[in-house]
């Protein structure tokens, strides 16, 4: 697959989501870097957008829950370039009903190379690395040059 760049903006689409387990994690989380997160435009899926927002105040595109095609939404998201990052607290001891999803969000977060944090730690080195406040070119596939080789 040829690729191409796109260039992320100084102030980012971050998506946040949690399984249920790691929701309080995440609502942890998301009040210890709030002041950082206030300059970027947040969405979440729905049960962990609704959580947040309620907790800690910050503005959050809430999309449906992610059982209920949440998950789903945001890969779109993704594909269409509409996400730059993902702060993605899934629960690696418990089974959840959408691991389908789960796996399609993940994989296509990878397919569209944008940064995923899946915890505590790999969430502290994005967000204290200086190139979240920065615009930063990404290497995405191209696209159009897929269409054009299938002709
Ligand atoms: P929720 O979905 O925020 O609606 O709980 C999270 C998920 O399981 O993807």
């Amino acid at each position: 697959m040829e690729t191409t760049v796109r260039t992320m903006p100084a102030h980012k689409h971050i998506a946040l989501v949690a399984h249920d387990n790691r929701k309080q994690d995440l609502v942890r989380w998301v009040k210890e870097n709030q002041h950082k997160l206030q300059s970027h435009f947040l969405y979440a899926t729905g049960t962990t957008g609704h959580i947040l927002s309620k907790e800690t105040g910050l503005a959050i595109k809430s999309l449906i829950s992610g059982p209920m095609g949440g998950d789903q939404q945001l890969g779109a998201l993704i594909s269409e370039g509409k996400i730059d990052m993902m702060v993605f607290f899934w629960d690696p001891l418990n089974a959840v009903p959408h691991d389908p999803d789960v796996k399609a969000l993940l994989r296509i977060a990878s397919v569209w190379n944008i940064p995923v944090a899946t915890n505590r730690a790999t969430a502290k080195f994005l967000f204290e690395s200086a190139l979240i406040e920065q615009e930063v070119d990404i290497e995405i596939p191209d696209y159009q040059a897929y269409l054009d080789a299938r002709i």
